[in-house]
């Protein structure tokens, strides 16, 4: 048997050297398979046949699913192995057992060196026994180890009844020729300039079985070296198998399709020297000055092309998905239909990640479900204190690496679950809020809301039974649901790849080792994604097709009016040989691709210049995404080099930020003006909303203590913080949930000496270590004060030890302080919804007391509680010569002795003080005299920071009081105003204040 090589100029898939070829067979009756390089090559091959009016007797098709239809009718029985077989397989051969009950990397088994195992076996397989021994010492032991793995994987995939594709196409020539009808078809290979060594010999020994005719459509310039490369290779292989080579006679070039005299001119300069290329408008230059301008240029020239009356378009990218991506809306926007196709591996799919990711965060909850020991931890301990110990040390050592789960939200978020996304907002927020969540209350909070989902609510149950692959198929309803093509996609190929991995593994392999093992089998399967979007049908005005360079290759020349070639950088658009450890290994073995890079790069690039009759654009950004100037890509400057002035050049800068994003290029439209916050304050609506907010009572704002107190301090640091507040994410073991544990403290540790009738400070001690190590052990259940109070680490551990002995110091110090007073009330709110309401300043106010002590004659001293550590002097208040020039430094207290008797009454409040519960426990504010003198020598060590209203030049304790509500009265007249300028009284109010750059911050 022969091959025949027949060649032509024209540099088409179906040259007129295919298409006789195509012909001459039909007319000897015989049928005819023309073997092309890519399903897209096939798709441009039978347009071409239809074309020249032949349709019936030619299948044209690709190598591997013709050699997999033929290999099932003529094969020894074992199935063509798929990409995930030989993947799976790889990492049991290299892995074995130690996969089943470790770590893949305690294995020394990484994806890497799996992927040169199965791309060796899978690829080169017949080929690799004579590689090796001709390569000899040129392989290091490491390679040579590679070798002897992928030989060894290719006879563990035969045991299994799979062939690689390197021995199908090895057997497939004999076995062809063993059957005469099957070899009466006669065999065309067309269209390539690129192949690798297998493919090679596979035309090579067809042509020495069953006669093969290799039509190469070849430039006779630079572009065509690929093709020529491609062509020797073959025919090097066929004369090997002893086939007998001889060439028909070149066919007549056919003419030229009409094209622009420019595009003409190019075509016959490019690669020869060039340089005379006159610009007259057919070919464009787009250059955007970064990355974010690029979408909007391409986007505009697609309208102008389609305005101008262009019916198709081809956009030509290196990176389809990305273009896609960012093109797309704005070009249907126009008014453009835009399809695009590209393969890409399923392990980059968003649901398989998201559903590896939610898979893999589920079992590592449930596994450490199995070891949570700190809801238990307390059991049996003798007392308290035992009982918290055993507590703090089983929270320190919990293993919380999946706390806050985040895999699950983000999956429960998405589509594919089926949930509304509110409830998952709201699990969110409390797993998030909860520092003592345990691993099973997060799989019964999962199942819970899986029940308003049936597929979901499988998926779950599927992953609990470690059936991954079922867990997949279950989810399949909902990504029909959501008609999300994608995610069907993604799921097939998780089942698929599951299945493959545990047919070989069963269910015993580690949950970790599994993942890896799937992530990588995933990896190399290849999804096929071609998605649609714009207007179809009359409203339509063209279409555009993204393609990468390889799938655009197979375009007829003169086939479309336009094409668009993005990304014309050196960093985008590189021709280098690939440096990775297969192909390094391919090139000893001397496997490596017949045609030089270069060579397939200028053919590709040849083909998508020769593609248009009408225009060609090509678009590059002038920096890169670092603001870094960019190089031209070398095909580039090669067509630069062509003209002998430059082409007309379209440029879009960055400055428009919202044109550019914008989907329809336009500025948005403003619904509305919000005057710069610079000028201190809001106006009408914006100041109504701040004041306002939630909290009203009909048209009466409801304004809190710490408001207040908060605006008094600085006013833009309110509006930061209270008017328009940014909500924590995670309970984060911050200086706020130590405040709160310490108030639930001190409020149980009152309640409960009040109700023994006795605040004796050695009782006091007992009962409050005794409800602070009550609060840590029932800590784990989730209520009472240190649910937010957890501890994850040593040094977090240690802050929850220091803060009882704060507790403990504060009672020694402020023992019998307050002489006469008893304590009454503890943690009294007031104001809020369903309480009756209560007026300060003119406004609603609502807050919490956080204790009243009264004595025999019901006179009340306020306390506020505060966990600093200025031993009360922060809250000691300025003097005052003249009242009504006198503002408060603070004004909780203060507040909520004016409003006690509102809130309580038949109390005289005489006292408004701050107790301080760090390291230096002490007490300031302001007091009646006789209260603040019974004070002095009583406090333990200090001197208290308690002051009379003399300090302020007032006559009593009321005048006081009554000053403090006008200054509150002129605050929220300013509030209200709009006012929210940065105004701090002192240094404290800017301490931890979360304005950013804030030019009258006070640091000291
Ligand atoms: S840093 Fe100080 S002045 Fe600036 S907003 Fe905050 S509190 Fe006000």
């Amino acid at each position: 048997m022969a091959l025949t090589v027949v060649r032509d100029t024209e540099g088409a898939v179906l040259g007129p050297a295919a298409l006789t070829a195509v012909t001459e067979a039909l007319a000897e009756h015989r049928p005819v398979t023309v073997i092309v390089p890519s399903m897209r090559a096939a798709l441009d091959a039978r347009r071409t046949l239809a074309r020249a009016g032949i349709g019936v007797g030619v299948d044209v098709t690709c190598p591997v699913p013709w050699a997999d239809a033929l290999w099932g009718r003529l094969g020894d029985g074992t199935a063509l192995a798929r990409g995930a077989d030989v993947t799976a397989t790889a990492w049991k051969v290299l892995g074995g057992n130690a996969l089943m009950d470790g770590r893949p990397e305690s294995a020394g088994v990484y994806p890497g060196y799996v992927d040169v195992v199965a791309t060796l076996a899978g690829t080169f397989s017949a080929q690799l026994p004579a590689a090796v021994a001709a390569a000899g010492d040129a392989l290091s032991p490491q390679q040579r180890d590679a070798c002897t793995m992928a030989l060894a994987l290719a006879d563990a995939l035969v045991a299994r009844g799979i062939s690689t594709r390197s021995r199908v196409f090895e057997e497939l020539p004999d076995a062809l020729a063993a059957h005469p009808g099957e070899a009466l078809c006669a065999l065309v290979a067309a269209g390539w300039e690129d192949l690798d060594a297998s493919q090679a010999r596979l035309f090579g020994r067809l042509a020495a079985r069953v006669g093969l005719t290799w039509a190469a459509s070849a430039h006779p310039g630079a572009a065509g070296d690929a093709a020529r490369a491609c062509e020797a290779a073959v025919a090097s292989e066929a004369a090997l198998a002893d086939a007998s080579v001889s060439e028909a006679p070149a066919r007549a070039a056919v003419p030229a399709p009409p094209r622009s005299p420019e595009l003409q001119a190019l075509l016959g300069s490019v690669f020869g020297g060039g340089g005379a290329v006159e610009p007259t408008g057919s070919v464009r230059l787009l250059e955007a000055a970064g990355p974010e301008a690029e979408p909007e240029l391409v986007a505009r020239e697609l309208a102008r092309l389609a305005e101008a009356g262009a019916e198709r378009v081809l956009l030509v990218t290196r990176d389809p998905r990305e273009v896609w991506r960012t093109v797309s809306p704005k070009a249907s926007n126009r008014g453009i239909a835009v399809r695009a196709s590209w393969v890409e591996p399923a392990s980059d799919l968003r649901a398989t990640r998201q559903f590896l990711a939610f898979v893999e965060q589920l079992s590592a909850i449930a596994a450490a479900a199995s070891q949570w020991r700190l809801d238990r931890a307390a059991e049996g301990a003798p007392d308290a204190a035992a009982a918290a110990e055993e507590v703090l040390s089983a929270s320190v050592e919990a293993d919380r690496s999946w706390w806050p789960p985040r895999a699950v939200t983000d999956f429960l978020l998405s589509e594919l679950s089926g949930l509304p996304r509110d409830i998952v907002f709201s699990l969110d927020a409390a797993w998030r809020q909860n520092r003592a969540l345990s691993p099973a209350a997060v799989l019964s909070d999962v199942a819970r809301v899986a029940t308003q989902s049936e597929p979901l609510a499988r998926t779950v149950e599927l992953v609990a039974a470690g059936d991954w692959a079922g867990a997949a198929r279950a989810l399949r309803p909902n990504a029909q649901t959501a008609r999300d093509r994608e995610a069907h996609q993604a799921l097939c190929a998780v089942e698929d790849a599951c299945v493959a991995v545990d047919g070989l593994f069963g269910d015993g392999l580690d949950p970790h080792a599994r993942l890896t093992v799937l992530a990588s089998v995933l990896s190399r399967m290849g999804v096929a994604r071609s998605p649609e979007r714009g207007r179809y049908g009359e409203a339509q005005r063209c279409t555009v097709e993204i393609l990468d360079p390889a799938r655009a290759a197979s375009t007829p020349p003169g086939s479309v009016e336009d094409v668009l070639l993005c990304g014309q950088t050196a960093a985008e658009d590189p021709i280098s040989a690939p440096h990775d450890a297969v192909h390094g290994l391919l090139g000893l073995l001397g496997l490596a691709r017949p045609a030089a890079p270069d060579a397939v790069a200028r053919a590709r690039a040849w083909h998508v210049w020769a593609a248009p009759t009408h225009g060609l654009a090509v678009e590059r950004s002038l920096r890169d995404a670092s603001a870094e100037a960019t190089h031209p890509s070398p095909l580039f400057a090669e067509l630069l080099s062509c003209y002998r002035e430059r082409p007309e050049t379209v440029t879009l800068g960055e400055e428009r930020v919202s044109k550019n994003l914008s989907p329809q290029g336009r500025e948005p439209e403003p619904s509305g003006f919000v005057p710069p916050l610079e000028v201190g304050t809001l106006s009408g609506r914006a100041a109504h909303l701040a004041v306002m907010r939630s909290d009203v009572a009909g048209d009466v704002p409801v304004v809190s203590a710490t408001d207040l107190e908060t605006y008094l301090g600085c006013p833009r640091r309110w509006f930061l913080e209270r008017a328009v507040p940014a909500d924590r994410l995670d309970a984060d073991f911050s200086g706020l949930d130590r405040g709160s544990f310490a108030h639930g403290v001190l409020e149980r540790t009152g309640r409960e000496l009040q109700a023994q009738g006795s605040f004796e400070r050695g009782l006091a001690g007992d009962v409050l270590s005794r409800v602070f190590d009550g609060a840590v052990a029932s800590a784990p259940t989730g209520q009472g004060p240190a649910a937010g109070f957890m501890p994850h680490s040593v040094s977090e551990e240690s802050q929850v030890r220091h803060l009882k002995d704060q507790l403990l110091a504060t009672l020694d110090r402020n023992e019998g302080s307050f002489v006469g007073f008893t304590p009454r009330l503890f943690e009294q709110t007031f104001g809020n919804p369903g309480q009756d309401p209560v007026t300060y300043a003119g406004v609603r106010v609502r807050g919490t007391i956080d204790r009243v002590d009264v004595d025999a004659r019901g006179r009340a001293a306020v306390i506020d509680y505060k966990s600093g550590n200025s031993g009360g002097s922060r809250y000691r208040p300025e003097a005052a010569d003249d009242l009504s020039s006198w503002v408060p430094g603070n004004i909780q207290a203060l507040l909520y002795a004016r409003v006690l008797p509102q809130v309580a009454p038949g109390l005289d409040p005489v006292a408004a003080v701050y107790l301080t519960t760090g390291d230096d426990p002490g007490v300031g504010g302001m007091a009646e005299r006789g209260f603040a003198e019974s004070m002095e020598g009583a406090y333990r060590g200090k001197t208290p920071n308690v002051v009379t209203p003399d300090h302020v030049a007032a006559a009593s304790f009321e005048d006081v009081l009554a000053r403090a509500e006008e200054v509150a009265a002129e605050a929220v007249a300013s509030m209200a105003a709009g006012h929210v300028e940065p105004r701090p009284r002192d240094r404290w109010a800017c301490m931890g204040c979360p304005a950013v750059a804030c030019e009258k911050r006070i640091d000291r």
